[in-house]
Protein backbone atom coordinates (compact mmCIF):
# COMPACT_ATOMS: atom_id res chain seq x y z
CA UNK A 1 0.00 0.00 0.00
CA UNK A 2 1.77 3.12 -1.13
CA UNK A 3 0.95 6.42 0.45
CA UNK A 4 -1.70 7.74 -3.21
CA UNK A 5 -3.49 4.47 -1.75
CA UNK A 6 -3.68 5.46 2.23
CA UNK A 7 -4.93 8.45 1.13
CA UNK A 8 -7.81 7.43 -0.86
CA UNK A 9 -8.52 5.23 2.30
CA UNK A 10 -8.14 8.04 4.18
CA UNK A 11 -10.79 10.45 2.23
CA UNK A 12 -13.51 7.43 2.65
CA UNK A 13 -13.57 7.38 6.29
CA UNK A 14 -13.61 11.17 6.34
CA UNK A 15 -17.05 10.82 4.94
CA UNK A 16 -17.88 8.53 7.33
CA UNK A 17 -17.08 11.32 9.97
CA UNK A 18 -19.31 11.48 13.25
CA UNK A 19 -18.51 15.94 13.52
CA UNK A 20 -22.22 17.07 14.39
CA UNK A 21 -20.85 20.11 16.44
CA UNK A 22 -17.78 21.22 14.49
CA UNK A 23 -18.21 20.18 11.25
CA UNK A 24 -14.83 19.72 10.77
CA UNK A 25 -14.62 15.97 9.04
CA UNK A 26 -11.30 14.09 8.98
CA UNK A 27 -10.02 10.78 7.81
CA UNK A 28 -7.16 8.56 8.60
CA UNK A 29 -5.71 5.29 7.15
CA UNK A 30 -2.92 3.63 9.36
CA UNK A 31 -1.15 0.79 7.64
CA UNK A 32 0.06 -1.66 9.81
CA UNK A 33 3.71 -3.65 8.98
CA UNK A 34 1.53 -6.76 8.36
CA UNK A 35 -0.12 -4.78 5.31
CA UNK A 36 -3.42 -4.44 6.83
CA UNK A 37 -4.89 -1.10 6.87
CA UNK A 38 -6.91 0.69 9.61
CA UNK A 39 -9.34 3.46 8.45
CA UNK A 40 -10.50 6.09 11.14
CA UNK A 41 -12.44 9.13 11.47
CA UNK A 42 -13.57 11.59 14.42
CA UNK A 43 -15.88 10.88 16.48
CA UNK A 44 -17.72 14.02 18.06
CA UNK A 45 -19.63 13.59 21.42
CA UNK A 46 -22.09 16.11 23.33
CA UNK A 47 -19.43 15.79 26.06
CA UNK A 48 -16.49 17.58 23.77
CA UNK A 49 -13.74 16.09 25.09
CA UNK A 50 -15.20 12.77 24.84
CA UNK A 51 -14.69 12.91 21.26
CA UNK A 52 -11.66 11.41 19.45
CA UNK A 53 -9.53 12.07 16.45
CA UNK A 54 -9.41 10.03 13.20
CA UNK A 55 -6.00 9.24 14.08
CA UNK A 56 -6.60 7.74 17.42
CA UNK A 57 -9.82 5.93 15.86
CA UNK A 58 -7.60 3.99 13.62
CA UNK A 59 -5.01 3.18 16.18
CA UNK A 60 -7.26 2.23 18.67
CA UNK A 61 -9.27 -0.37 15.77
CA UNK A 62 -5.49 -1.50 14.46
CA UNK A 63 -4.43 -2.49 18.55
CA UNK A 64 -8.04 -3.84 19.09
CA UNK A 65 -6.85 -6.52 16.72
CA UNK A 66 -3.65 -7.28 17.38
CA UNK A 67 -1.52 -4.68 15.81
CA UNK A 68 1.27 -2.86 17.53
CA UNK A 69 3.42 -2.08 14.85
CA UNK A 70 2.80 0.42 12.03
CA UNK A 71 4.85 2.04 8.92
CA UNK A 72 2.46 4.86 7.78
CA UNK A 73 -0.73 6.64 8.30
CA UNK A 74 -2.45 9.00 6.27
CA UNK A 75 -4.61 12.36 7.33
CA UNK A 76 -6.93 13.68 5.18
CA UNK A 77 -9.11 17.11 6.05
CA UNK A 78 -10.75 20.20 4.12
CA UNK A 79 -7.28 22.51 5.20
CA UNK A 80 -5.77 24.86 3.80
CA UNK A 81 -2.45 23.13 3.59
CA UNK A 82 -1.91 19.59 4.53
CA UNK A 83 -3.74 18.51 7.59
CA UNK A 84 -1.70 17.56 10.83
CA UNK A 85 -2.26 15.53 13.34
CA UNK A 86 -3.09 17.47 16.62
CA UNK A 87 -0.72 17.44 19.78
CA UNK A 88 -2.36 14.53 21.66
CA UNK A 89 -2.45 12.09 18.18
CA UNK A 90 0.99 12.75 17.69
CA UNK A 91 1.62 11.99 21.20
CA UNK A 92 -0.37 8.16 20.70
CA UNK A 93 1.73 8.20 17.05
CA UNK A 94 4.93 8.31 19.13
CA UNK A 95 4.03 5.16 21.64
CA UNK A 96 4.05 2.89 18.80
CA UNK A 97 7.08 4.42 16.82
CA UNK A 98 8.75 7.74 16.38
CA UNK A 99 9.83 6.72 12.49
CA UNK A 100 6.01 6.10 11.18
CA UNK A 101 5.70 8.00 8.18
CA UNK A 102 2.80 10.48 8.74
CA UNK A 103 0.98 11.49 5.34
CA UNK A 104 -0.63 14.50 5.42
CA UNK A 105 -2.70 15.64 3.52
CA UNK A 106 -6.18 17.95 2.16
CA UNK A 107 -9.01 17.77 0.05
CA UNK A 108 -7.19 19.89 -3.30
CA UNK A 109 -4.52 17.38 -2.99
CA UNK A 110 -1.67 18.59 -1.19
CA UNK A 111 0.52 16.76 1.03
CA UNK A 112 3.26 16.57 3.05
CA UNK A 113 5.27 13.50 4.20
CA UNK A 114 6.50 13.78 7.81
CA UNK A 115 7.68 11.23 10.43
CA UNK A 116 6.47 10.91 13.55
CA UNK A 117 9.64 12.39 15.23
CA UNK A 118 9.66 15.69 13.12
CA UNK A 119 6.24 16.19 14.46
CA UNK A 120 7.13 15.76 17.97
CA UNK A 121 10.50 16.19 18.60
CA UNK A 122 12.07 15.03 21.83
CA UNK A 123 8.76 13.19 22.87
CA UNK A 124 7.93 11.16 26.15
CA UNK A 125 8.29 7.23 25.65
CA UNK A 126 7.98 4.19 27.48
CA UNK A 127 12.08 4.12 27.24
CA UNK A 128 11.83 7.42 29.41
CA UNK A 129 10.75 5.39 31.78
CA UNK A 130 12.49 2.92 34.27
CA UNK A 131 12.57 -1.17 33.29
CA UNK A 132 10.46 -1.39 36.94
CA UNK A 133 7.85 1.25 35.80
CA UNK A 134 7.14 -1.16 32.54
CA UNK A 135 8.64 1.01 30.29
CA UNK A 136 6.47 0.11 27.40
CA UNK A 137 7.02 -3.12 24.65
CA UNK A 138 8.52 -1.12 21.60
CA UNK A 139 12.02 -1.38 20.77
CA UNK A 140 13.77 1.76 19.45
ZN1 LIG B 1 -5.87 14.35 17.18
Amino acid sequence: MDHAGLIEIARAARERAYAPYSRFKVGAALLARSGRVYAGCNVENASYPAGICAERCAVAKAVSEGESEFSAIAVVGDTEGPCAPCGICRQVLAEFGTDIDVVMANLKGDVKVVRVEDLLPGAFTGRDMSPTAGGGTREG
